[in-house]
């Protein structure tokens, strides 16, 4: 959570109970991104697990505390997703938000043809380096997958 300027108090659960942050109607932190609220538990999950797109997709509390932030207590909903096989199980590579996040295939297709967006929504989007973005692009990485598709 270095980026995030984020207070807890560590419960007797283990949740990390924020301090620093004003909660909405709903009981949740709220934190200021891009102009927007968001609940912080979502932009520390997106940290976190850089490599799992929560776009449309809901992060849930397995501890059920909505003021807690802490990674190993949410997972995201998507039963079509691994992520939270992989939470669950204990597999996350923990130092694995160095900028070189796996995609699915399927997201790689989706950049790939996406001509509305810029390269650092993409990268936002997908939890990747801008670069990862651009090589997309330009056929310099996942060329197998990208070479099909017509520009
Ligand atoms: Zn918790």
């Amino acid at each position: 959570m270095k980026k995030l300027d984020i207070k807890y108090n560590v419960n007797s659960n283990g949740c990390f109970e924020v301090t620093s942050h004003a909660l909405d109607g709903d009981g949740y932190p709220m934190a200021k991104r891009g102009g927007k609220s968001t609940p912080l538990h979502r932009i520390v999950f997106n940290e976190t697990y850089p490599q799992i797109s929560i776009e449309g997709k809901c992060v849930i509390h397995k501890c059920g505390n909505t003021k807690c932030v802490n990674p190993e207590h949410l997972f995201c909903g998507d039963q079509e997703s691994h992520a939270t096989v992989r939470l669950t199980n204990g597999t996350t590579a923990k130092g694995e938000h160095n900028g070189r996040s796996k995609l699915k295939e399927t997201e790689v297709v989706k950049i790939f043809l996406n001509k509305k967006d810029t390269n650092a929504e993409l990268s936002r989007r997908y939890g990747v380096d801008r670069k990862v973005i651009r090589d997309i692009k330009s056929r310099k990485k996942w060329q197998s997958v990208t070479e099909k598709l017509s520009t």
